[in-house]
Order: structure tokens, then sequence, then C-alpha cells
């Protein structure tokens, strides 16, 4: 990051990414100008906005990584990194794609068959489809291979029963991946599970809101009964759910959204402490906020080039999950502390705005993509020590 621009800095990338984190600067700009969206934090949860996503996948910046013949555009997931860097930098409206095009696609691209790869990924890639999530449940969050959602055999496909919790977006959602189990767990827990893509809305689903705390309608409560899924929607076989839910894992706890939902924050933060040159303490705190973003940029940019190699580095991935999200969650408290306002969502003053969408979503920072605590056993058993 850079004190004079405020922007993430664009060195060590090589010159394809440079080049297009000038592209994406560009459009972005540009959206300012014409009013194209208003930045905030936690835009990847909150900024729901199809016709932004449309706009990117219009530029050919969702689903880069893919194969052409499905939509996508063959580029490294390093040039993927930049965009969706620059993307939440600006604090732009992403979250429309952002679960689809992070996890799911991928999913799909690994484990789908060619007829579903031709259905779902060039949706998404146009920014046309919005996926949901439906792996939680009541009383069955960290420990996930509990769950007790089941589908069973029928002629054609699948009858899935059970209720889903916490399912983002799910009210906008065409598609409705759900964790279930196809098989008993006799032969273990994690065994005999299942990915079912539903396509929505369905016969038998019931979406209902959970609002949060702000009032904003984000999460789903969502009840399946007896819901028939053809057979050519089982992603992958029945069976390997959890080796699917695991891979998927990795890409959803290692990218910059990680540490970055407080970026414009942050960059409040700097600007204060460049208006107010001799509150030596700010600039201390301000400055080991600066250090740390740029400790877990550098972590996360490892693992994109380690899947840009073909590895999966789940404990890394962990690793950014759980130091990122208490960066995020100490910028907030640090502007809090250091520059207190009444928070205040309609503020016409850009930092009492972002302290207030900060200090309302950060209770869920280190809980999403997997408690951190969870995260932590995780790491211990990488290195050896559980
Ligand atoms: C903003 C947000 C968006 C979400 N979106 C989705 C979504 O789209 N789809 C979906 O399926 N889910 C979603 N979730 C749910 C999320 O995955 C779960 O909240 C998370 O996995 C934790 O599960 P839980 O809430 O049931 O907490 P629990 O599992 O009950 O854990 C509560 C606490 O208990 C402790 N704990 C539990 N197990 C352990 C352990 N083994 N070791 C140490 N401590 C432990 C931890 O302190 C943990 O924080 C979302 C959550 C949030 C906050």
């Amino acid at each position: 990051m850079s004190f004079e621009m405020m922007q993430v800095h664009s060195s060590g990338l090589g010159p394809e990414c440079d080049a297009l984190r000038n592209e994406v600067r560009i459009f972005v700009q540009n959206e300012l100008t014409e009013n194209g969206f208003v930045p905030q934090c936690d835009s990847w949860l909150r900024g729901f906005d199809k016709s932004f996503s449309r706009k990117l996948g219009a530029r050919g910046w969702l689903g880069m990584t893919w194969p052409k013949a499905y939509g996508g555009y063959e580029r490294s997931p390093l040039e993927r990194f930049v965009v969706i860097e620059e993307l939440l930098a600006a604090g732009a409206p992403v979250a429309a794609h952002w679960i689809a095009e992070r996890q799911m696609g991928p999913s799909v691209l690994r484990y789908g068959t060619h007829e579903q790869k031709n259905k779902i990924l060039p949706g998404i890639a146009s920014g046309d489809y919005v996926i949901a999530a439906g792996y939680s449940e009541p009383d069955v969050g960290s420990d996930l291979a509990s769950v007790r959602t089941r589908a069973e055999r029928v002629t054609g496909g699948w009858q899935l029963n059970g209720t889903k919790v916490w399912s983002s977006h799910a009210h906008h959602a065409d598609f409705l991946f759900v964790l279930c189990r196809t098989e008993p767990a006799s032969a273990g827990k994690h065994e005999g599970l299942s990915i079912l893509m539903v396509a929505l809305p369905a016969p038998g689903v019931t979406i209902r809101p959970i609002p949060l705390l702000t009032g904003e309608h984000h999460f789903n409560e969502v009840i399946m009964q007896d819901v028939f899924v053809p057979d050519d929607m089982l992603l992958g076989q029945s069976g390997q759910g959890w080796q699917m839910i695991t891979s998927e894992l990795v890409l959803e706890r290692s990218g910059p959204e990680r540490f970055m939902s407080t970026f414009p924050l942050l960059v409040e933060l700097v600007r204060r402490c460049q208006a107010e040159p001799e509150n030596t303490s700010a600039l201390v705190a301000v400055g080991e906020l600066v250090a740390r973003f740029e400790a877990l940029r550098i972590l996360s940019v490892t693992i994109a080039k380690a899947l840009e190699n073909g590895n999966s580095p789940g404990v890394e991935a962990a690793v950014v999950k759980d130091m990122g999200t208490r960066f995020e969650s100490d910028v907030t408290e640090t502007a809090r502390l250091l520059f207190p306002v009444q928070p205040s969502w309609n503020s016409h003053d850009t930092f009492t705005r972002y302290v207030a969408q900060s200090v309302m979503h950060s209770p869920a920072f280190t809980l999403r993509g997997g408690a951190n605590e969870v995260l932590r056993g995780i790491i211990a058993r990488g290195l050896g020590m559980r």
C-alpha cells in the first residue's frame, strides 16, 4: 500500500498484472464518476448489484481462470487476484457474483460433467447467475459433516429434505448448492455426503429472511420439503461431498476478501493521519496496521501462486483467514478508538459511515467461512501439534 496514493501497490506481480490493474482502476474511476456505485466496507457481502456484476462479466473479469470453452478467459490466478484486490480496495459492489465465482464455479469446473459446466459456468462468468451455499444448518456450523439434510434415491433423481441457515443471498439465487447426506454415516460422518445443485425457485423450497443487526436482508433460512433434484444435478459422485467442500474451502479462505473488508476504512484512517501529522500515537497505530496489511497480502499472493501451480494449501489458507479477519476487526477498533465518532449509517462524512458499516459487520468477520477457533485447530494439525 502506498501512503501517497492510498492504493494497493502494484509492484512484483509482473507486467500483465500491472497492465490489468490499470485497466481495473480506470474502470472503477469511471464508475465512480458516473455514480455507478457508492464505496462501502464489506462490499463483498453487502454490495449486491447484479448490473455491476454483469459489467465485470462483460469485461472478462469473472471466471477469468476458467477454460474459454466454458465462458472463461484462461488467465492466471494472479491476474484474478489483481482484479478482486482492486475491486475490494474500491469498496465496489461485488456480492452478487462473489460466492458463485469464488467457489461454486471452481467446484463445478473440477467435479462437474461437461453438461453441468456448460449449464452453469458461462452464466457465472457473465455475472448473470447468483449461487448460494446451503451448507450450515440449525446446530450444524463448525461441525459441518454432521449435516442432517438428507437426499433419498427416487426414480430419475433425489428427494431432498432438510433446513439450512445463514444461506447468503439465497433469496436472489438461481442455484442453491446443498450439502446433504445421501448414504448412512456408518463408514464415518465424512463419508456418504454429497452436493446437490438445486435450481431455484423450486417446488418444496421455502426461503425466509434472517435479518442482520442492521436490518439488512442478507441471510436466509431455507426449508426443503420433498424437493425433487434430477440426477444430472448431483455434483461429482455421490459420497464425494466432503472432498468437494474441503477443496472449496481453500478458495473461500485465502483470498484478499479475508483482510480487505475494512480496506476503505483503513484508507480513511491513513487520510486522517496525513491531516494530523503531529498525532504520533495515531501514526504508530495506523503504521502497524499498514505493515500487517502488507504481510497478509504477501501470504495471500503466495497462495494464489500455489494455486497457479496446482497445489491446494489448506493450512496456509486457514492462516490467512485467521490472521486476516482479526486484522479487519483491528482496523475497526483502531478507527473507533483513535478518532471517536458517533457511527452513523447515513452520515455525509465518509469516515463516520465506514466506521458504522465496519462496527455493525465485524461480528461476522471471524465466523463466516469457518470460525477462527476451528481454523486454529487446522493450523495446529498442519504443524503436527494435534
Ligand atoms: C456473514 C456470514 C455469512 C455466512 N454465509 C453462509 C452461507 O452462505 N452458507 C452457509 O452454509 N453458511 C454460511 N454462514 C455460516 C458459517 O459458515 C457458520 O457461522 C460458521 O461455520 C460457524 O458455525 P456456527 O455459526 O454454527 O457456529 P458454531 O459451530 O456453533 O461455533 C460457535 C463457536 O463455538 C466455538 N467452537 C465451535 N467448534 C469448535 C472447535 N472444534 N474448536 C474450538 N472452538 C469451537 C467457536 O468459538 C465458534 O466461534 C455464514 C456466516 C456468516 C457470519
